[in-house]
């Protein structure tokens, strides 16, 4: 007997089972990983499994969003940030983690709790009552998505996302390579940085364009890529000299055998805890395997490099929640159903796991007969919130990372001051909404 069924223990399922459980409110968890069957995304049955990057972006809570969404939901004592400060590896002014570290310490500090009961299975079709909470995300197994989609009467939209590759360290040459932040002083050496001279560069940009390619039948017409997850070969076919200013970037990088910056960068970032594990930052592709063999072992440093994973492609599916869903992620049509996650059309790890701590707070107010009050507007949490549950325009909602452009605009505000009065606006206003969550909630 449960309160509450949450189907999907990912980043959005696992944060919302914590924020209810640890309420007192009894819940299930069914997850469909550990019953033979995976996205073809996930590689673990662990919960809270991070399928691509192992980095949370960026910690500065002054200047960031993303930043600012980490304090704020510090402050809402969420799971998803406890169990990544617990398997933090260096990165810069980046939250990175060891993600198994991190799935473990998620899946330890759930199974300690008492009112939450965690079952290994699929659903396949959405429930007729009871409150439920889908958080099943981007890749959604095939039958519960059709549930849903006859359920919400509209067609799922669909884009491509792309994943990079991660090397064994120990297959880095760094006699060639070289350790360090860009423009660092000395004090951090967070990235394993492989030059490129401007032949070399040439050389790999064409191979870039003439890879041979895997071919996505099912999804290729007309699919648009995600800005922030676009493969490097589609990036590179838009001008000789895209990579260069992009994830290629040279400038702040002194290599200390020249003295000088290299005419483009290859940077890779420590993907594990014992640091075993680096991944090719910006390369997500569709590149065959055996061509990104080939291809990525011409970049200086890299010539006898192992992979432990090769880049990928793969679907994403949300909801146009602007039409669908109340401002409390409920299905109009079916309101005990809400949804959270990537699923509601947010994008990224933070994003919805922020979603799914909202969804849970909901529920457990609408549990104890509570009026839910929403986040500020003013931050990060109510910014996203409003985003996706009416603010964004239906006809072309597409997925979304917060940002500031989501929050209420600060014209008085001189454009070089504008960042930091986004984030002390929202650290002003977080602290009373908090407030009510801890005394009502
Ligand atoms: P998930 O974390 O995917 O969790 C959904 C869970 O539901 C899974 O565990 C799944 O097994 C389970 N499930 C699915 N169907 C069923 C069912 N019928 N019954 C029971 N369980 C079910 N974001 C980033 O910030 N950085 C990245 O680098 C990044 N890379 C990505 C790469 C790919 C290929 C994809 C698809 C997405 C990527 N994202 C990335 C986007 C997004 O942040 C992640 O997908 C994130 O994990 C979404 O969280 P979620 O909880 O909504 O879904």
């Amino acid at each position: 007997i449960y309160d509450v069924h949450i189907i999907g223990g990912g980043l959005a399922g696992s944060e919302a089972a914590w924020q209810l459980a640890r309420r007192g409110i009894r819940v299930r968890l069914s997850e469909m990983r550990g019953t033979g069957q995976r996205s073809p995304a996930h590689q673990t049955d662990g919960l809270a499994e991070l399928v691509c990057s192992n980095s949370f972006r960026s910690d500065d809570d002054e200047k960031n969003a993303v930043g600012l969404l980490h304090h704020e939901m510090r402050r809402c004592d969420s799971l998803i940030m406890a169990a990544a400060a617990k398997a933090q590896v260096p990165a810069g002014s980046a939250l990175a983690v060891d993600r198994d570290v991190f799935s473990a310490e998620v899946e330890a500090r759930l199974a300690a709790l008492p009112s939450l009961d965690i079952g290994r299975e699929r659903i396949d079709t959405l429930p007729e009552a009871g409150l439920t909470l889908v958080a099943t995300g981007p890749l959604t197994a095939e039958a519960l998505a059709g549930s849903i989609g006859r359920a919400t009467g509209a067609e799922s939209l669909a884009f491509f996302d792309a994943i990079a590759p991660i090397v064994y360290r120990e297959t880095i040459d760094m006699d060639i390579c070289w350790m360090a932040s860009r423009w660092d002083k000395g004090e951090t050496k967070d990235y394993i940085n492989c030059p490129m001279d401007k032949d070399q560069y040439l050389a790999f940009h064409a191979g870039l364009i003439e890879g041979e390619k895997s071919v996505f039948k099912e999804w290729e017409a007309n699919t648009p890529y995600f800005d922030g997850c676009m493969p490097i070969e589609v990036m590179a076919e838009r001008g000789v000299d895209t990579l260069r200013f992009g994830p290629m970037k040279p400038v702040g990088l002194d290599n200390p055998r020249t003295g000088r910056w290299p005419y483009a960068v290859v940077q890779l970032r420590q993907d594990n805890k014992l640091g075993t594990l680096w991944n090719m930052v910006g390369f997500q592709t569709k590149l065959k395997h055996a061509e990104q063999v080939r291809l990525f072992r011409t970049i200086p440093g890299l010539e006898k490099a192992e992979f432990a994973r090769l880049g990928g492609l793969h679907r994403n599916t949300f909801l146009n929640s602007p039409l669908l869903l109340d401002r409390q992620l409920r299905l109009k049509s079916a309101p005990h159903v809400r949804f959270a996650g990537q699923i509601t059309g947010c994008e990224g790890y933070v994003e919805s796991a922020a979603v799914g701590l909202m969804a849970g707070l909901m529920t457990a107010a609408q549990l104890r007969g509570l009026e839910w009050q929403s986040p500020p507007r003013t931050t990060a949490l109510g910014a996203l919130l409003s985003h996706i549950t009416g603010d964004a325009e239906a006809e072309s909602y597409q997925p979304m990372n917060v940002n500031f452009g989501l929050f209420p605009p600060l014209h008085d505000v001189k454009k070089k001051q504008r960042k930091e009065a986004y984030t002390a606006r929202a650290k002003a206003d977080i602290g009373a909404w908090v407030e009510t969550l801890t005394t009502a909630a």
